[in-house]
This record gives structure tokens, C-alpha cells and sequence, in this order.
């Protein structure tokens, strides 16, 4: 239920670097609502937030929180990285102030279908995809998360028929809960153990990301890794129709790689979700989807859905720009979702065949004297890492560590000593991983291991040891915030270093 904004004192919990909260302030605003931001961190840290907020009548408490601001207000709207225990939330709820996750309102305030993607890795890239393909024959498409900035602040420009894809991380699917809702489209890249200085364990942080369909509706549709076990197994709990993808298996219905090609076969009943994401197939596709649903109970179903009986072929696996086999899980997880949200076959193949990636995702730097550079910040999860280290085919000098999320490393640890010629470990995480892979090294002489103190160390030792052929691959593993603002700010500073060198 959508909450009346107008003359509330609401307090924004939370404003952060990266236009979420920028975007629900300029939205209260526009709601009537009298509007305080708080959040711990200083002015001068979020001094970009406050300069894209100037001239709006909005009182900041920046650097502290104030029991007052939550105590005294009728609403207070919390940003998804506000940790759920915060005592300033269990005050405000004990003074029976309305407490609200800031992108529910996204949910509850968004006329169109929302599309939305989750997992442990891939969801930025694939939700780019996915954007790209969408605008091909809706330029007004909405794209929403890390990437494309606050949904909110656009939300009066979105109509019942603007495709809207959203990237939803555990955290935002937990808050969904509260006001049981799930994505009509929902789509899941992968799962393995990630945020669980958050979550606490594996099962808790699963049960969070399942959010994304258990409030599904029989004429809802939930696109799953096939290749994922975990993913896998949500089927027998999804209310909707499941669309599977696979880069390993031929599927009897899905989207997958056959021959090394990217293929769709969906040939099951028809299905028309609540309120579809409008479509223009060409006519001929059209008139097949017509002929599908003739006859039956869903006479009123409109083109945005294609069962055939024969696979119907997209592009080559190997056209894709995009480096890794990752990259054509998070191609195929794309593909499903635009072709039953109605975008043609030449569409989805332009894109693939152009998409050049998402800045800090296995981004290409530069080649120095043979050896290439590539910034992969982003990567905060080990699977990421491994995904990275398995994209390259020669020798590679990984530079990894960074903040401690409490994941479990091990399994990296053997996966650099198979992959990597040398590591060089920077920030809190830094000696933990060189403890592991010395000792998965055992007596072996690769991977060289070193310890530096900045990334500056880092990237100059990284010059030393890499020879014509190989990649140097910053590719941490961690989060950022023991030495940086954020992953960008890594990321960038390590390709101004690469620039310099
Ligand atoms: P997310 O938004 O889930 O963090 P991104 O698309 O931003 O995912 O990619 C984050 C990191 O994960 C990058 O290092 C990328 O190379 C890696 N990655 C992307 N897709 C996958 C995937 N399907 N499986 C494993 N790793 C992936």
C-alpha cells in the first residue's frame, strides 16, 4: 500500500554514493514530504550526494544519527545498506514511527511489470543485457540498480507498459518480503555464499535471495540457472512458469547452447504474465504466437511469449564480445528474458554481438609491451575471481584482497595455484589468502606470492613479474572500504595507475 506522503516528517536513513539516495530525497520531495537525511558517514564523504541535493528544502544530520530524527518522524525510509539492527531503527519502531524500506516504495510506486535479476555474480552484467536488448524496441526502458541510477527518482516518467529491469541484491529482496512482492520476471544468475557478514550463513542468505519468487504468481515467470544446483531446485517452489537456461545441457525447453550455438525452445502452454511487458515481434513471429494461443483459455494473450517446438537459433556462444564462460550463462539468463518480454531474434543477437561489457567487470585496460591490463573490481565474491582467472588462457599476475566479508577462501586459494603464474595481495584479507595459497602451493615454486601495502606497490610489482603474453588481472575478491570509498574508486585509481606506468 502506497503511503501518503504529503506534510510528513520523514527521515532518510542512509543517503550513500550512489544516486539511491539522492534519488529517494528528490522523490519524497516531490511527494509533499518535509525530509531529513541522515547517515553516519561525514559530509565531506558524501559531498557529492549533498552538492546533487542543493537548493531542495532538506535538512541533512550527516556524520551521526539522531534519536529525534527517528523518534519525532511519521516515516522513516531506510536504504538497504542500513543493517537491520540498528538501534536507531528499533527506537523509531518503539515510538510507533512507520518504518519502510526505501526501495519497496520502487515496488509499490511502479505501474509497469519489474523485471528483476538477482544471484551471487552476474546480475549487473546480465541486467545490462537485458537493458540493452529491451531499448532495441523500447528506447524509454528503465534500468535500475548498480548500474542506470535511482528508479525512484524517475518513477512519475514510467507507464504501465515501460519495460523496467531492476538488479535486486539479498538485501532488497529481504525488505521485499515485508510487503510480499516478487518481480512478475524474475531471473537468477547463480547462488554461492556472499554477504554472510550480513546474513549469517549460507541457508539464511539463499532464504533472502528466494524472496525473489516467492511471492510470484501463477502467471508470473522465474528464469533459473539450470546448471546451478541450487537455482535449480527453487523450481519445484516457484508459483509461476520456469523458463531455464543452461551453457552445459541441451534443455527439452529453455534457453541453451547447442553446437555452440545460443538457442531458444520454449514449447509448453502458453502463459501470459499479469500484465506483460509489451512486445513487438515481427509480424511472422507474431502470427506464430497468435496461432500458439488460438483455442485456447488465454484467447486475450498478447505476442509476448513464442513456443515452438524447434529451437530456434540466436547467435554463436563464441560472437560474444564479452570474455569467459560466465559471461554466456549471463548471455543466455538475458536471452530468455527478452525473448518472452517480446524482443525479436536480430535484436537479441545485435546485442550480444556488440555488448561490450560493464566498466569494472573484466574491463580491458591497456597492453603494455605485450602484457594486458585488466580491471575487475567489481569481483568481490571468489567465484567471481575464479570466473575471472578462468577467462584467460595465459600466464596471469592476479592482484587480490581488500576488506574482510567473512567468506571462506579455500576454494580460491586452490583455484589461483591452478590458474595464476604469481598473486600479489593487498589490504585486511591480504595475509589470510597468502597463508592459503602458500600452503595449497605446498613446495611448488608457482604462484609467486607477495604482500604489498597499496595498490600503487601493487600494480608496479604486477609490471615487474609479467612477460609478453600474460594478463595482469586486478581481481580482488573483497570488498573495497579498507582502502578505498568504494569498488569504482579501486577500480579507477588502479587504471590511472596502469595508465602511468
Ligand atoms: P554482480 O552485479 O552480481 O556483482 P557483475 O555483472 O557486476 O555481477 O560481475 C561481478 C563479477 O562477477 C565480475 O568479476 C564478473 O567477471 C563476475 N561474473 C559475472 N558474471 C558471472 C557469472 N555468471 N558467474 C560467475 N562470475 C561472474
Amino acid at each position: 500500500m502506497k503511503i501518503d506522503f504529503t506534510n510528513k516528517r520523514v527521515t532518510l536513513m542512509g543517503l550513500g554514493l550512489f544516486g539511491g539516495g539522492v534519488g529517494a530525497a528528490r522523490f519524497l520531495i516531490r511527494q509533499g514530504a518535509s525530509v531529513t537525511v541522515t547517515d553516519l558517514r561525514s559530509e565531506q564523504v558524501l559531498a557529492e550526494s549533498v552538492e546533487a541535493l542543493k537548493g531542495l528544502p532538506i535538512a541533512f544530520r550527516l556524520g551521526e544519527h539522531r534519536e529525534a530524527d527517528f523518534r519525532e518522524a511519521d516515516v522513516v525510509v531506510v536504504s538497504p545498506a542500513v543493517p537491520k539492527e540498528s538501534p536507531f531503527l528499533q527506537m523509531a519502531r518503539e515510538a510507533g514511527t512507520t518504518v519502510v524500506a526505501r526501495d519497496n516504495l520502487i515496488f509499490q510506486w511502479c505501474p509497469a511489470p519489474i523485471l528483476g535479476v538477482t544471484g551471487s555474480n552476474g546480475k549487473t552484467t546480465t541486467v545490462s543485457l537485458i537493458g540493452a536488448m529491451f531499448r532495441c524496441i523500447h528506447p524509454e526502458t528503465i534500468v535500475g540498480g548498480n548500474i542506470g541510477g535511482s528508479v525512484l527518482d524517475r518513477i512519475e516518467k514510467i507507464h504501465a507498459d515501460t519495460p523496467v529491469i531492476l538488479e535486486l541484491s539479498s538485501f532488497q529482496l529481504e525488505d521485499l518480503q515485508k510487503i510480499g512482492m516478487s518481480p512478475h520476471v524474475a531471473v537468477v544468475t547463480n547462488l554461492s555464499p556472499n554477504h554472510l557478514d550480513r546474513h549469517g550463513t549460507f541457508e539464511e542468505y539463499v532464504r533472502a535471495k528466494k524472496g525473489i519468487i516467492r511471492h510470484q504468481r501463477a502467471d508470473d515467470v522465474a528464469i533459473l540457472n539450470y546448471d546451478d544446483t541450487t537455482v535449480r531446485a527453487w523450481a519445484e517452489a516457484c508459483p509461476g512458469k520456469v523458463v531455464f537456461f543452461s551453457v552445459r545441457e541441451p534443455l527439452r525447453e529453455g534457453v541453451f547452447v547447442q553446437d555452440g550455438r545460443i538457442v531458444v525452445r520454449l514449447n509448453s502452454t502458453p502463459f501470459v504474465p499479469r500484465r506483460p511487458l509489451r512486445t513487438q515481434r515481427n509480424t511472422q513471429e507474431q502470427k506464430r504466437t497468435s496461432d500458439a494461443c488460438k483455442g485456447s483459455a488465454l484467447s486475450a494473450c498478447s505476442a509476448v511469449r513464442s513456443f515452438q517446438e524447434e529451437a530456434e537459433e540466436i547467435c554463436g556462444a563464441e560472437e560474444l564480445i564479452l570474455p569467459g564462460r560466465h559471461n554466456i550463462e549471463n548471455a543466455l539468463a538475458a536471452t530468455a528474458a527478452a525473448w518472452i518480454g517480446g524482443v525479436g531474434k536480430t535484436e537479441i543477437a545485435g546485442v550480444l554481438r556488440s555488448f561490450e561489457g560493464v566498466a569494472h567487470r573484466l574491463e580491458f585496460v591497456r597492453e603494455i609491451q605485450g602484457v594486458r591490463y585488466y580491471n575487475d573490481s567489481i569481483a568481490t565474491t571468489p567465484e567471481s575471481v575464479i570466473a575471472a582467472l578462468d577467462s584467460f588462457e595465459g600466464g596471469i599476475v592476479l592482484i587480490a584482497g581488500g576488506s574482510d566479508k567473512g567468506i571462506s577462501f579455500d576454494y580460491l586459494a586452490g583455484e589461483i595455484v591452478r590458474k595464476a603464474k604469481a598473486v600479489i595481495l593487498i589490504g585486511t584479507t591480504g595475509s589470510k589468502i597468502a597463508a592459503l595459497v602458500k600452503a595449497r602451493r605446498g613446495s611448488k615454486a608457482l604462484p609467486s606470492v607477495t604482500l604489498r601495502d597499496s595498490l600503487k606497490e601493487a600494480v608496479e610489482q604486477a609490471k615487474t613479474l609479467a612477460q609478453s603474453g600474460d594478463v595482469v588481472l586486478l581481481s580482488p575478491a573483497c570488498a573495497s572500504y579498507d582502502m578505498f570509498r568504494n569498488f569504482e574508486d579501486r577500480g579507477n585509481r588502479f587504471k590511472a595507475l596502469v595508465e602511468k606506468l
